[in-house]
């Protein structure tokens, strides 16, 4: 195991990672994830639509309904749709649709890390009229990802950066994760100047220089293949086990600020859990799957939702035979409408949100410096 872009979130929170993770998978083998799978194909799909879009400058191309030999699924042909919409928005808005401004699924040599080091980015272009780079990140995962930050991003706009003669004032970075927990909303954007973007990846690249050992357990730890062995993520657990076990706070009587402290720690203390949970899940299989007797477990195959297995029109066909309407007509979210190049003003004339309650949100760094200015 290496220290790539893609698992750069993990060895830039944790020295130790690349050295566990290489441990456990020679004995255990790599974690098996059945969503790789569909993200592999996601991309593939999203690719070949984009690629359509810039030679034909076709917004609206048909979806295929395969894929690599493959049937699409109903619903990523639209995600993947969306997301190509959004790519095409900023092509139009760049004046770009091919060229050396514009990478689609590219591997782009990270010598500022390394000499012969790629980086794979989704999707990025530059925009000469105001001197921004745009480099997108498509997630097809459950779990949510935060663009502010995100070491994958950075490693890829620096890899363009240093790769390009034009000056880059801007850098947007973007992740959209089209299954996430807010999937009307998959965008999730950060802007930095490019020097800020050159200062924070010159310390990736310390980490990346490093051959240090230390093992800093935190929430990045369920990314990693070791954390079902991990010591470190162990001792973590424990001391986290301890806190909530021997100190008997009444949270009713503790002072406000202690409360928000104890909820933040709950959550550092759910995140360490799940981690060790999940690592120890994966273990178990691995040891079973090896022979060993655990009278209360079995591992099974873990399958997706059902999905059509034929072609959309062949089924559609199928049903009205049976006079059974198979076909849906939906309307896109107002999201997916903007994304489209609806206008947010008008957009915004013809949607509604209505109060469901009340919930605690944490402040954003962001908010919370203002409110100090
Ligand atoms: S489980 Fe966490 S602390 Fe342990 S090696 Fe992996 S990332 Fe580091």
């Amino acid at each position: 195991m290496k220290k790539t872009a893609s698992n750069a979130d993990i060895w830039t929170r944790c020295e130790g990672y690349i050295k566990a993770a290489s441990d456990y998978v020679r004995v255990y083998g790599s974690h098996e994830s059945p969503a790789a799978e569909e993200g592999i194909m996601a991309h593939g799909v999203a690719e070949a639509l984009i690629r359509v879009m810039a030679k034909d400058g076709n917004p609206t191309p048909k979806v295929p309904d395969r894929w690599a030999g493959s049937v699409i699924p109903v619903d990523m042909k639209i995600k993947c749709r969306d997301y190509a919409h959004f790519c095409y928005s900023l092509m139009r808005r760049s004046n770009v649709y091919g060229g050396k401004y514009l990478w689609v699924e590219d591997e782009i040599e990270s010598t500022f890390l390394a000499d012969g080091l790629m980086t794979r980015v989704d999707f990025a272009i530059y925009d000469p009229s105001v001197r921004t780079l745009h480099v997108l990140d498509l997630k097809y995962g459950h779990r949510v990802v935060e663009a502010e930050g995100n070491a994958q991003l950075l490693i890829g706009a620096r890899s363009i950066i240093d790769s390009i003669d034009v000056p880059v004032e801007k850098v947007t970075m973007s992740i959209y994760q089209p299954n996430g927990p807010n999937a009307s909303m998959p965008l999730d954007q950060w802007t930095a100047d490019t020097l800020s973007v050159m200062e924070m990846t010159n310390d990736i690249r310390q980490m990346y220089e490093s051959d240090g050992n230390a093992l800093r357990p935190g929430s990045h730890c369920r990314y990693c293949d070791a954390r079902g062995t991990c010591i470190g993520l162990r001792h973590a657990v424990y001391s986290a086990w301890d806190v909530v076990a021997y100190y008997n706070h009444i949270p009713e009587e503790l002072p406000a600020d202690r409360l928000e402290d104890m909820l933040a720690e709950m959550e550092t203390f759910r995140d360490l859990l799940r981690a060790y949970q999940t690592g120890l899940e994966a273990l178990c299989v691995s040891r079973l799957k090896r022979g060993d007797v655990m009278p209360k477990w079995e591992y099974t195959t873990s399958l997706t939702d059902r999905k059509w297995a034929h072609d959309e029109a062949d089924i559609i066909e199928l049903g009205k035979s049976m006079g059974i309407e198979l076909e849906k007509r939906t309307v896109v979210s107002p999201k997916q409408a903007e994304l489209a190049g609806m206008p947010k003003e008008l957009v915004d004339t013809l949607v509604k949100r209505e109060a469901t309650g009340l919930k605690l949100r944490k402040k954003s760094l962001k908010t919370l410096k203002q409110a100090f200015q």
